[in-house]
């Protein structure tokens, strides 16, 4: 059976239910390069160009990692997925980058997947990586069906208040008893950012499990049913925001700002990220709107360290429980 490998990076966040329902349909082992570590962090470092935005680099490491384990590397080629946004040039080079940097590794599937192109778009980028392992037709039909249905849960669960990680192992394990939602609590903050900045552990230094334990519930852009996120248009901009991530997050900025009621808001931003730099400013502009729900933002990079964070969020999260206090004693 061939082996294809896929980076825990990215949009694996995003759609890995779905390709791994579809390769295990069409008879392909599914390899993932697993949770982000030191070592694979520096393997990245060291390969990907110096001025790559951390994710980037984090993307070369887990390459590196798979490029034994695999007989094909599973780097699409993802331009638009929405018909109206498209993703961050670095993804539209992304396979282009890794072969040309990276010595040594399988061969690359870089169909180009791009919804613009017309509504059967999609369906003709899967027959196509299906041909790759000569799957026939029906099967590929079949497979991108039941892709979809997976897809479709995770969403649900995401929605329901699960991370990805965990929505992930509950499609895998439905009767697993021990992944249930944390019990109401005092405190409630958004976390705002990019999917594979926010859930990857290593690099987010464990800011979700952080809060976690601080007694803080969490609600991120993936939470959020994504009707109410539409219904936010171009949040007060001439038109929206081009690349699909960074106009998720401002729409989440804009809904939890104005019509959800969290303590607090935290943007959790990439170092060398160039839409970040344009993001970041207008989630500050719309907190600057609303001072009555405290906001700050928190970049990453390889050498964040574990205690700085930590105690950044620490004087964070009692200053706001502080003031949430203070207001409750004055009412
Ligand atoms: S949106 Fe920013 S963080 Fe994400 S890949 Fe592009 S440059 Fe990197």
């Amino acid at each position: 059976m061939a082996r294809i490998g896929i980076p825990s990076a990215l949009l694996y966040y995003i759609y890995y239910p779905f390709w791994l329902t579809f390769f295990n349909e069409i008879g392909v082992q599914v390899v993932t390069s697993g949770r982000t570590t030191k070592n694979i962090l520096d393997k990245g470092v060291r390969e990907a160009l110096a001025d790559a935005c951390v994710p980037i680099k984090l993307f070369f490491g887990h390459v590196m990692d798979l490029k034994d384990k695999a007989d094909y590397l599973f780097i699409p080629r993802v331009v638009c997925l929405n018909g109206k946004t498209i993703y961050c040039p670095k993804f539209l080079g992304l396979p282009d980058m890794i072969r040309h940097s990276l010595d040594d590794i399988p061969p690359i599937i870089d169909v180009r997947i791009d919804t613009r192109q017309g509504r059967l778009s999609l369906i003709k980028a899967y027959l196509e990586i299906g041909s790759y392992f000569g799957a026939s037709r029906n099967t590929v039909l079949r497979a991108y069906c039941l892709a979809r249905a997976a897809l479709r849960r995770y969403n649900l669960l995401l929605m329901k208040g699960f991370s990805p990680i965990e929505a992930m192992e509950l499609i895998k394990n439905p009767d697993n008893k021990k992944l249930v939602l944390p019990p109401k609590a005092n405190l409630r903050f958004a976390v705002l950012g990019y999917p594979y900045a926010i859930y990857d552990s290593f690099i987010s230094v464990n800011i979700l499990d952080k809060l976690k334990k601080m007694g803080v519930n969490v609600l991120t852009a993936e939470n959020i049913n994504p009707l109410l996120l539409s219904l936010q248009k171009n949040c007060g901009l001439p038109k929206r925001l081009f690349w699909t991530f960074s106009d998720k997050a401002l729409k989440a900025a804009h809904y939890l700002f104005r019509h959800d009621r969290v303590d607090a808001v935290l943007h959790l931003t990439a170092f060398g990220c160039g839409p970040d730099s344009l993001l970041n400013k207008f989630i500050e502009l719309e907190a600057k709107q609303h001072r009555d729900i405290p906001f700050m933002t928190l970049m990453i990079d390889e050498h964040t360290g574990e205690a700085g964070m930590a105690t950044r969020l620490e004087a964070f999260v009692d200053m706001v429980r502080r003031r949430k206090e203070a207001f409750a004693c004055q009412n």
